[in-house]
C-alpha cells in the first residue's frame, strides 16, 4: 500500500485521536523508511520508546526466541523473566520490589492506588502533582496532569489531585494538607516542553516528603531508561523516590509498564489489591531484559549523556544565527529546541528534509533519539536543523 492508501484506509476506520504524517514501513538503527520509500532519521525514537533505535539485533532475537517458546501465561503462574526483570530495575534504582503492566498511564494508575493504600490507614489520599505534567490519558492520570487541555470536555475529574507550580517548592508545601499522602513529579517534563527540574527543587520535594511523611513518586515514563543519561532521570539529581513509574523505553518498542518501589511500599499490595492481565508476561519481559544488556554491554548511558552534550552544543550554535529560537534545554538525549511562536511548520520543514521530531507544548521542537544514535547522525541532524530553520527565515515565515 502507498501512503495515501494508508490514510485512507486509517481515516474510514481509525477513530481519529491522532492526525499522522507519514507511513513509516521498515526502520533500522536511526533512520525509518516511508512507504514510497523515502529516508528519515528518526530522532523521536516513536517517542522516547525505541532506545536501541529500529531492529536492533539483540532485541530482535530476545522476542523472536521468547515469542516461540512461551509468550503469555497470565499471573496466576510464575515465569523466571519477570522476576529477572524486577531484580535488574531493583538493582539500578531502590532496591525493592516491582509490579508489571503495559503502559505509561497504567503504571501511574497502580502508582496512585499503591500510594493511597499506604496512607489509607491514616485518612489521606490527595496526590500533590505539578502544573505542566503529563501523566497519560486515563481519568485518574488525566486528572493528575496539570494541562486543562487534556481534561477539557471529560469532567468531572476524578478526585483527589491537586496541583503546585513545577520548580517552585513554596507551591508545593503550601499545597499539602492533612489529606496529602504523595508529591508526584517528573525529573524532566516531557510533553509539557522538556523542562527539567532544578536541583534544589527536587532536592527541597525529598526534604519536605522526609519532614511531612509524604511519598515522594517519580514518572519516569518518558525520561527512564538511560534518557537522561542515567538509568532513571531522578539518579542524574542525586535523589530517591519513594516509588517510580516507567514504560516507554523499558522493553525498546514492545509495549511494557512497571511500577518499581523502594522497601517502603514494596509489601504495601498483598494478593487481590491490583491486577493486569498481560503485565509482565514472558514475552515483554524478555524484551526488557535485552534492552538493559544492551545498554549495558554497549555502554550506552555514558554514550547517551554525550551525544546529548554534542547535539545540544550544535543546537545552541543554530540558536545564535536565528533569533525565533529562545533556548536549546534538556538532560542526555532528551532535547527542546524552545521557539518564540508555534513550532509545528518547522516540525513539517525538518520532515521534509529528512529529520524525524515532534513539536511540543506548542513551541517546543522535542528530540528523543534512539541511545545509540552515532556523533556523525547528531551532526547530520544539526545540519538539517539549520536548513530548517535556513529556509523558515528564507519564506518569511519566521
Ligand atoms: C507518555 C507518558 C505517559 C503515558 O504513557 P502511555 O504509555 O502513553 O500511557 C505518562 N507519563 C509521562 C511522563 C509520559 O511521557
Amino acid at each position: 500500500m502507498n501512503t495515501q492508501e494508508i490514510a485512507e484506509l486509517h481515516k474510514q476506520y481509525v477513530m481519529p485521536t491522532y492526525a499522522p504524517g507519514l507511513a513509516l514501513v521498515r526502520g533500522k538503527g536511526t533512520r525509518v523508511w516511508d512507504a514510497e520509500g523515502n529516508e528519515y532519521l528518526d530522532f523521536l525514537g516513536g517517542i522516547a520508546v525505541n532506545v536501541l533505535g529500529h531492529a536492533h539485533p539483540k532485541l530482535v532475537k530476545a522476542i523472536r526466541q521468547q515469542a516461540a517458546r512461551l509468550m503469555h501465561v497470565s499471573n496466576l503462574y510464575f515465569n523466571e523473566n519477570q522476576p529477572r526483570l524486577a531484580k535488574a530495575l531493583s538493582e539500578r534504582s531502590l532496591g525493592g520490589k516491582c509490579f508489571f503492566c503495559n503502559s505509561g498511564a497504567e503504571a501511574n494508575e497502580g502508582l496512585f492506588k499503591l500510594a493511597r493504600l499506604w496512607g489509607h490507614a491514616q485518612g489521606r489520599h490527595e496526590i500533590v502533582a505539578m502544573t505542566n505534567s503529563f501523566h497519560g490519558r486515563t481519568l485518574a492520570t488525566v486528572a493528575a496532569t496539570g494541562q486543562t487541555k487534556y481534561q477539557k470536555g471529560f469532567e468531572p475529574m476524578p478526585a483527589g489531585f491537586v496541583h503546585a507550580e513545577y520548580n517552585n517548592l513554596d507551591a508545593v508545601r503550601a499545597a499539602v494538607t492533612d489529606k496529602t499522602v504523595a508529591i508526584l513529579v517528573e525529573a524532566v517534563q516531557g510533553e509539557g516542553g522538556v523542562v527539567p527540574a532544578k536541583p534544589e527543587f527536587l532536592a527541597g520535594l525529598r526534604a519536605l516528603c522526609d519532614e511531612r511523611n509524604l511519598l515522594l513518586l517519580c514518572d519516569e515514563v518518558q525520561c527512564g531508561v538511560g534518557r537522561t543519561g542515567k538509568w532513571f532521570g531522578f539518579q542524574a539529581y542525586g535523589i530517591q523516590p519513594d516509588a517510580f513509574s516507567v514504560a516507554k523505553g523499558l522493553a525498546g518498542g514492545f509495549p511494557i509498564g512497571a511500577i518499581v518501589a523502594g522497601p517502603k511500599l514494596s509489601d504495601v499490595f498483598q494478593p487481590g489489591n491490583h491486577a493486569s492481565t498481560f503485565g509482565g508476561n514472558p514475552l515483554a519481559c524478555a524484551a526488557a531484559l535485552s534492552v538493559i544488556e544492551a545498554i549495558e554491554e554497549e555502554k550506552l548511558l555514558d554514550h547517551a549523556a554525550a551525544m546529548g552534550e554534542l547535539f545540544m552544543a550544535q543546537l545552541r550554535k543554530i540558536a545564535k544565527k536565528f533569533k525565533f529560537i529562545m533556548e536549546v534545554r534538556g538532560l542526555g538525549l532528551m532535547i527542546g529546541m524552545v521557539l518564540d511562536r508555534p513550532a509545528k511548520p518547522l516540525e513539517v520543514l525538518l520532515r521534509e528534509k529528512g529529520l524525524i521530531a515532534i513539536a511540543t507544548h506548542d513551541t517546543v521542537i522535542r528530540f528523543l533519539p534512539p541511545l545509540n544514535i552515532t556523533a556523525g547522525q547528531v551532526r547530520k541532524a544539526a545540519r538539517i536543523v539549520k536548513a530548517a530553520c535556513a529556509e523558515w527565515t528564507a519564506r518569511g515565515l519566521a
